[in-house]
């Protein structure tokens, strides 16, 4: 499977099955399309694959997944990429799904935030709970300041040099980056609501002994404004239990987590109650024939928000698919265990 995090390119790209989502369901999606001879191609908004698993819960064990009796989140997923490796399917990381028109020809044409362009048979929406986003600041001098001196995630540590560094959150992206930085910055200062944090110990561990040794700060705080007089970020105001401090600041980093939006989904003509995508049980084919929604993201009567029953959801879904790729063929089931094809690829991408 190949991915590929800066595929701008201007061509639609033409595929019979466009999934929307490198989640669990996503990934295995993949997998059974190649088992039935769909060819498919994943996008997703975020920089890696695995969606919740991990985004939210790499290192948490999980105990339902069929013949499994126990694996994380990162090894189910691992597992997921494995399976689909014959299939060799292309993936477009950092590529958020923005709209779909359907052509004369029925065929759907679907555009990227970013500029990619998919021509496909049907789609396969394996989207969760929408793209995930960071979590941004709510101050309302922030947006000017974006990618400028206030950032959402760090690309390049050497964008940040020799400058007064501020990161804000408790979680691990926030330690793991504010560790790093302090390496590059002039000075790092860390600043969080509370003392306490819901980083791993061991990050918790790291960060304190960076401070003890002088080699970054820790503030307890909430930011209350951003000093910028001509568009040029001089300082962070910040608010204390008792009264307010300034930090100097040439670049602020927020690391708050992630947020799961609908976004532009939402706007696709479908129908959707809840934040969900209502689907035909035997086929899961939204109120628009030819797109399908599978996994977190689908909804009917009893659905259960489980990995297993998207599994299920998206073996039906690109079945039904398959009439909209291959119109003038007739599906044969072959069970695996008698499908020569598979085997052979199975086979090799294991050599
Ligand atoms: C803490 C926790 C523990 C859990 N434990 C279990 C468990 O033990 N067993 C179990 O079965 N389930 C468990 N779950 C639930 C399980 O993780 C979800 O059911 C599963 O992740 C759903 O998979 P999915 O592929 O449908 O969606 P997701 O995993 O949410 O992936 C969706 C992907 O779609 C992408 N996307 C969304 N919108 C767009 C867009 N417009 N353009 C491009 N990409 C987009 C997102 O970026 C994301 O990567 C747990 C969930 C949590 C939060």
């Amino acid at each position: 499977m190949s991915t590929d995090a800066d595929s701008n390119q201007q061509a639609p790209v033409r595929t019979d099955v466009l999934i929307v989502g490198a989640g669990p369901v996503g990934l295995f999606a993949a997998f059974e399309a190649g088992v039935i001879g769909l060819s498919c191609q994943i996008v997703d908004a975020l920089g890696r694959i695995g969606g919740q698993c991990i985004e939210l819960y790499p290192d948490k064990p999980i105990y339902d997944i069929p013949a499994i009796p126990s694996c994380t989140a990162r090894e189910l997923v691992e597992r997921l990429m494995q399976q689909c490796a014959p299939f060799d399917v292309p993936i477009h990381l950092e590529q958020r799904v923005m709209d779909v028109v359907q052509r004369d020809d029925g065929r759907w044409t679907v555009r990227t935030e970013q500029g990619m362009t998919f021509d496909a048979a049907a789609i396969l929406l394996a989207a969760g709970n929408g793209a995930f986003l960071p979590q941004r600041l709510l101050l309302p001098e922030a947006p000017a300041l974006e990618d400028r001196h206030v950032f959402y995630s760090v690309a390049k540590l050497a964008d940040f040099a020799d400058k007064n560094v501020v990161v804000a959150g408790g979680g691990d992206s926030a330690l793991d980056w504010a560790l790093a930085l302090r390496t590059v910055a002039k000075r790092l200062t860390l600043v969080h609501r509370r003392n306490g944090f819901s980083a791993t110990a061991s990050s918790v561990d790291s960060m304190k002994r960076a401070v003890e040794a002088g080699e970054m700060d820790f503030v307890v705080g909430m930011i209350a404004g951003l000093d910028a007089p001509d568009g040029t970020l001089r300082s962070v105001a910040m608010k204390h239990v008792e009264g307010t401090s300034e930090i100097a600041a040439d670049m602020l980093v927020v690391l708050y987590g992630l947020v799961a939006d609908l976004g532009p989904i939402a706007n696709w003509g479908l129908d959707i109650r809840g934040g969900r995508v209502e689907v035909d049980t035997s086929n899961y084919e939204s109120s628009r024939a030819g797109i399908f929604a599978v996994g977190d993201i689908a909804n009917y009567p009893n659905k259960q928000k489980l990995i297993l029953s998207g599994f299920h959801e998206a073996s039906l879904a690109l079945r039904r698919a398959y009439s909209y790729a291959c119109p003038d063929k007739k599906r044969v089931h072959v069970h695996s265990s008698y499908d020569a094809k598979l085997a052979e690829r199975v086979h090799a991408s294991a050599t």
